[in-house]
């Protein structure tokens, strides 16, 4: 049997790599990736320079570990949709396998190309734990409520041992006979190499894989919300593209951190990443539009100077700043400065979410649409069990509770590094003593806040009570959708704040 491993962006590994295990199984194995637009396309990569950087390591270490084993990766230049039909027409491939996409525009992808090929494009799944639009309520709909779903994912998943990868496979077959493209480098597409960003490939991976089970698993519960100590495993561009299988990272951290507390936190925020799926899965329309209709039309402004001073970290609050630069600088942001940064954007400045999620959708290099969709809803509270719209976040308390010393502000806001901690996270309330030794002129080597914390507060109550209760007027939906508004008074906890 000859079958074509149709490698597409988010499984760049040979382990735990089921189509290319069952097609090694079957006999002749062609790889095949293809560079569409967004690759080949230097202005489109250069749109997103980090993980356009990360992926072709990532692709270049596939080819490597494919030559190694004694075969190729074919590259070839073009549209998917038309492509992979015609390469397995011409190669007379007996089927095409892959892993089944679980993201809106993948699905798409899928469906026409199932159309051309028929019951020969064989999909497997693999990016999730479990199915994605699988767990359902009582009642049969998907699961609202993180911990509804959490509680089924772990009462119905069972995770398989995760397999290793084919030791050999065939040479590529003689007449298959296409020009390989070259993949291209950085410099080809005229991005700068940042080596900030994390290494790409599968070694780079499996690295921090054992690092983090070695290290930083069993004071995750706490360390996690840290912001200047490296407490979390930096994992989410693996698990994006693929060069570690969620499985793979399960699977590892059950055996070093079974049971402990650690281990259960982590493995509820890859469970998150399963919610986050199979919610976009049920729901693609939210990559649009808010998962609560009352928030439909919500009077966002268009605000061009405080969106300015957000993107390029000019708020005048040290803690968004710093998040900022961090994501212009090495693609990354740490967990809870994406939240008080999207919080801060959306409910400070009144900026419509979906310019955030665009903006990290460039930068991030774990940009993922599920994931960043939930994270983007959840901070304006517009979203799946997301944080109350009442639930205002403080730049100030977060950054003295989770970044006590200063040290995150410090690496990325330089020009405050040398005021002490007592005011990092609140430049303006310093002496001007304090500032003159530490060398800040606010105003001038450091903004002043573009708006005050107590006044935007009030500003986005005001505006959300408003606009739910018109909303729930003007609603004609039924009784149960209406009881989803907030309706708690302000202050409440909630889960993950
Ligand atoms: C506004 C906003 C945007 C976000 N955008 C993205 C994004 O584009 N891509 C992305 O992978 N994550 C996103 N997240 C979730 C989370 O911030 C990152 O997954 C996490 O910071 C990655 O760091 P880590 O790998 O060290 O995480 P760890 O704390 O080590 O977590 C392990 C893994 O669990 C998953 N995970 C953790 N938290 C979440 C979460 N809240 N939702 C879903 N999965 C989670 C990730 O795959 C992560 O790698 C976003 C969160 C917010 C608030």
């Amino acid at each position: 049997m000859r079958t074509i491993v149709w490698f597409r962006g988010r499984d760049l590994r040979i382990s735990d790599h089921e189509p290319l295990r069952t097609a090694a199984a079957a006999g002749e194995v062609i790889p095949l990736f293809v560079l569409d637009a967004e690759l080949a396309a230097p202005e489109e990569a250069r749109r997103r320079p980090h993980r356009t950087q990360f992926l072709l390591e990532s692709l270049r270490e596939l080819q490597s570990n494919l030559v190694a084993r004694g075969t190729a990766l074919i590259v070839v230049a073009g549209n998917s949709l038309e492509l992979v039909p015609r390469l397995a027409a011409a190669w007379r491939a007996d089927r095409v396998v892959a892993h089944r996409s679980t993201e809106p525009e993948g699905r798409v992808r899928d469906r026409v190309v199932a159309a051309a090929l028929g019951d020969k494009l064989q999909l497997t799944e693999g990016e999730t734990l479990f199915p994605p639009g699988v767990l359902r309520t009582l009642a049969n709909t998907p699961y609202a409520v993180f911990s509804q779903f959490a509680r089924s994912f772990r009462r119905s998943a069972t995770i398989a041992k995760p397999l290793t990868s084919p030791r050999v496979l065939q040479p590529l077959p003689r007449d298959v006979r296409t020009r390989s493209a070259a993949i291209p480098s950085c410099d080809t597409l005229g991005i700068v190499h940042n080596p900030a960003v994390l290494t790409g490939g599968e070694r780079a991976a499996r690295r921090r894989l054992r690092q983090f089970a070695r290290a930083a698993v069993n004071g995750y519960a706490d360390g996690r919300d840290r912001l200047d100590l490296p407490g979390t495993s930096r994992l989410s561009a693996d698990l994006h593209f693929g060069t570690v299988s969620v499985r793979q990272v399960w699977t590892e951290i059950e055996a070093v951190a079974h049971g402990t507390g650690g281990g259960e936190v982590f493995c509820n925020e890859l469970i998150w990443r399963e919610f986050a799926h199979s919610t976009l899965w049920d729901r693609p329309e939210l990559l649009t539009e808010p998962f609560r209709p009352a928030f439909r039309g919500f009077p966002w402004q268009d605000d061009a100077a405080a969106w300015q001073s957000w993107a390029g970290g000019q708020t005048g609050y040290p803690l968004v700043d710093a998040s900022a630069r961090q994501l212009l600088g090495e693609g990354f942001v740490h967990n809870r400065a994406r939240m008080i940064a999207a919080s801060f954007l959306t409910k400070h400045l009144l900026i419509d979410y979906r310019r955030g999620e665009a903006h990290y959708l460039r930068f991030l290099t774990d940009a993922d649409p599920a994931n960043n969709n939930m994270g983007w809803q959840w901070s304006a509270g517009c979203g799946c069990d997301a944080q109350p719209y009442f639930r205002i976040f403080n730049p100030v308390s977060q950054g003295e509770r989770f970044d006590p010393e200063g040290d995150y502000v410090r690496r990325w806001v330089p020009e405050l590094a040398e005021l002490p901690a007592r005011f990092i996270h609140r430049p303006w309330q310093a002496p001007e003593g304090v500032l003159r030794d530490a060398g800040v002129r606010l105003g001038r080597s450091y903004p002043r806040p573009i708006v005050e914390h107590g006044f935007a507060r009030a500003r986005f109550l005001a505006l959300a009570t408003q606009h739910l209760r018109r909303s729930r007027t003007d609603s004609r939906r039924p009784a149960n959708d209406v009881r989803e508004l907030p309706t708690h008074p302000p202050g409440q906890p909630n889960q993950r704040g």
